[in-house]
């Protein structure tokens, strides 16, 4: 998608403060903090939300939940604990139109 934002994050079109990344995978620093520790993990590929995934999604998905914990664990809240929050359409609060789970912690 050209001018989403995620998106252009995702391909380092736009400066975002990474924590951890693979090939299909980026987590950065939300730049509205609400928590001392806020990440957000996102596919690369773009997928606008939780409810627009289909069944060729399911390897993507389960690779999204299974990589928590390797960005928990490069902010140091693996041990600690954290909250996971995926926002959907406009009353679930989503402003960025693309598939993005928070990770929170640090203690607030
Ligand atoms: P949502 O409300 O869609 O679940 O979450 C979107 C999040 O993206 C918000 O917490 C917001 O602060 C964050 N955000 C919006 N624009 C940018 C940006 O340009 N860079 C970064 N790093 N975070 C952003
Ligand atoms: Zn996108």
């Amino acid at each position: 998608m050209d001018d989403c934002l995620f998106c252009k994050i995702a391909r380092k079109e736009i400066p975002a403060g990474i924590v951890w990344e693979d090939d299909a995978f980026v987590a950065f620093k939300d730049i509205h903090p609400k928590a001392r520790v806020h990440v957000l993990l996102i596919p690369k590929e773009h997928v606008e939300s939780i409810v627009h995934a289909t069944s060729a999604d399911s390897a993507m998905l389960g690779q999204l939940m299974l990589h928590v914990a390797d960005v928990a664990h490069a902010v140091g809240l693996q041990e600690r604990g954290f909250k996971t929050v995926i926002n959907t359409g406009k009353e679930g609060g989503q402003e960025v139109p693309h598939l993005h789970l928070h990770i929170l912690g640090g203690g607030q």
